[in-house]
């Protein structure tokens, strides 16, 4: 069974075939996923999913490119969603510095207010990087974000940024950057994280794997990611799947 730790079936890609896009997911042998929500609309709808599939749990948070627009409200409304029973993460939260939206100081403020966040209701964090990878691992380090713990979505970074992440109780989550032919990074960190503190995900409808690459991703992809890290490692798909899916439990709390 594989868990995918990261969908955005609420993203509007998915709207006109969502059904069929759940029942593949449930061939390819996906038993759980989680459902990141990032701004008003996204929230909702990730909640409305969690409610009505057993199987689909919620993250909830503000990405870092849309910082400027989060007010208090937004916060305690995050803060409020944290209790129900199906939100098991706070997140996508972080820092972006490819667009330039949100200013770099704002990033960091609301970035900080979420892991103050998560550290209070206790639930753990699900980070995004993007061209900042130093001042994410000082935020995250300042704000003592190891008590919680968390996942760091996608991670793109060297083995060595990996490992720092590894000591501040975080997971590294792999998606379909793993399987590209030129991507040498992802592929060093599935060799060197060990398997006990690895993740899968998909980020569908976004970064599909090959051979998908540039269509619309969905989280019965996530095969191929867990096929992947297999190959890389040496191990047989059934391990991969069978402890990534424990890791992604032991980090949500799912029984
Ligand atoms: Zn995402």
């Amino acid at each position: 069974m594989l868990f995918d730790t990261h969908v955005h079936l609420n993203a509007e890609q998915f709207e006109e075939d969502l059904e069929e896009v759940i029942s593949r997911a449930q061939e390819a042998g996906v038993s759980s996923m989680v459902c990141v929500g990032f701004d008003r609309p996204t929230i909702k709808r990730a909640i409305e999913l969690a409610e009505s599939y057993d199987f689909i749990y919620a993250c909830v948070g503000w990405h870092p490119v849309d910082a400027i627009d989060m007010t208090d409200e937004d916060l305690l409304w995050i803060e409020e969603l944290a209790s129900h029973p199906k939100v098991v993460a706070i997140g996508e939260m972080g820092l972006d510095y490819h667009w330039d939206k949100s200013p770099k100081d704002i990033q960091k403020e609301v970035f900080r207010k979420q892991i103050q966040l998560a550290k209070k209701v206790k639930l753990p964090i699900v980070i995004h990087n993007r061209e900042a990878t130093a001042d994410i691992v000082e935020i995250l380090q300042e704000e003592g974000a190891a008590e919680v713990g968390g996942i760091m979505h996608c991670f793109s970074g060297s083995p060595e940024v990996a490992v720092e992440c590894l000591k501040m109780n975080f997971y590294i989550s792999l998606g379909g950057p793993v399987t590209f032919k030129n991507a040498k990074k992802p592929k060093e960190v599935a060799e060197v994280v060990p398997l006990e503190k690895l993740l899968i995900e998909t980020d569908c409808p976004y970064l599909a794997p090959h051979p998908y690459r540039g269509k619309r991703n969905e989280p019965g992809y996530v095969k191929l990611v867990a096929e992947q890290i297999a190959e890389i490692k040496g191990l047989s798909f059934d391990e991969v799947a069978n402890v990534t899916t424990a890791n992604a439990k032991k980090i949500f709390d799912i029984n």
